[in-house]
């Protein structure tokens, strides 16, 4: 994955969802999801992509669990 759009408007839920994450993306925190290919747990900021642990990602925002679903990925 070299590049994503993540298509937040798309779920439909502005405030428990692109607010939040957007929010937390540009503050430098990021935000955590499932690899749709290997599903492990990533942490998006504007750095980049890493791997994360479940304890870790519990202080982070969530994409929802069908996020790669909508989201333009490249
Ligand atoms: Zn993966």
């Amino acid at each position: 994955m070299e590049w994503i759009d993540f298509k937040l408007e798309l779920h439909g839920d502005p405030e428990g969802v692109d607010k939040p994450l957007i929010q937390s993306w540009w503050n430098g925190h990021g935000f955590v999801g499932h690899c749709p290919v290997c599903h492990g747990l990533i942490r998006f900021t504007t750095l980049g992509m890493s791997a994360i642990d479940e304890d870790e990602s519990q202080t982070l925002p969530q994409l929802p669990s069908h996020w790669a679903d909508l989201a333009q990925i490249a």
